[in-house]
């Protein structure tokens, strides 16, 4: 630091030194510090939304991605569909083969479910053999395709000791034209979408069922 001064007529000029080699360090440390801190809180973060056997969504992670997609969808005036997907007499599996097939199996089919869906669904594992995925910006129509897909992939998964099947239920939100009628809940979907699965196990398992007005109807194929 330079001070000039004046000294009875004179010019001085004051310098000062101060070594900060210290707190420069100190600095740099605490810079660091809170650099991990961040990184560490993200991966908490992260590894409080995911469940650990499949890496998949947990079921709270789920419910608040639903409800933001929903809000969304609203916004945007889109439709969204959710699909909930229970595996067929995976009991079976368990008293077969032992717990860690079980485990196993449940792996390979998040995957499957993972890879039959699109980057931004969000596909988690709602319960212990029960699946849920949200697919933003699909209508009726698609969501069948989707849960064809994903019904096809579980059924081809490879290396498995025993095959699995899983039965779908689909249901759709639709954005409505009409202001005054206040949109289907996050809840609401949910119920529709398992009161669907209900009759597709019902119905024969290894198949997909739409919760939907238009599937009741008759204008949806299943
Ligand atoms: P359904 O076709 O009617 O759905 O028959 P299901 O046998 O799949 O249905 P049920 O609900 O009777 O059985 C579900 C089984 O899932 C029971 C439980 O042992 C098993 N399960 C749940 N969570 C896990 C898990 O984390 N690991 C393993 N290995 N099994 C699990
Ligand atoms: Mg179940
Ligand atoms: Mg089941």
């Amino acid at each position: 630091m330079l001070s000039p001064l004046n000294e009875g007529g004179a010019p001085v000029i004051l310098c000062a030194v101060r070594d900060i080699t210290e707190r420069g360090a100190l600095e740099e440390q605490l810079m660091r510090r809170t650099k991990e801190l961040e990184t560490l809180h993200v991966q908490l973060t992260e590894l409080a939304s995911r469940d650990p056997l499949t890496s998949l969504h947990n079921r709270r992670s789920f419910g608040e991605q639903l409800e933001w997609l929903l809000r969304n969808a609203c916004r945007r005036r889109e439709s969204l569909s959710l699909l909930m997907i229970d595996l067929d007499r995976f009991k079976r599996v368990n008293d077969r083969f032992g717990h860690a097939e079980g485990d196993r199996t449940l792996r390979a089919v998040s995957e499957a479910i993972a890879g039959a869906c699109r980057q931004n669904d969000v596909a988690a594992r709602y319960g212990g053999e029960e699946f849920a995925v949200a697919l933003p910006d699909t209508d009726a129509a698609g969501s069948l395709l989707v849960a064809e897909n994903v019904r096809h992939a579980i059924e081809d998964i490879a290396g498995l000791r025993e095959r699995i099947t899983a039965s779908i239920g689909a249901a759709t939100w639709v954005c409505g034209e009409d202001a005054a009628v206040p949109p289907q809940t996050a809840d609401e979907l949910i119920a529709q979408a398992d009161r669907a699965l209900y009759r597709a196990k019902a119905e024969g398992r290894n198949c997909v069922r739409h919760g939907g007005a238009q599937a009741a109807a008759g204008h949806l194929s299943v």
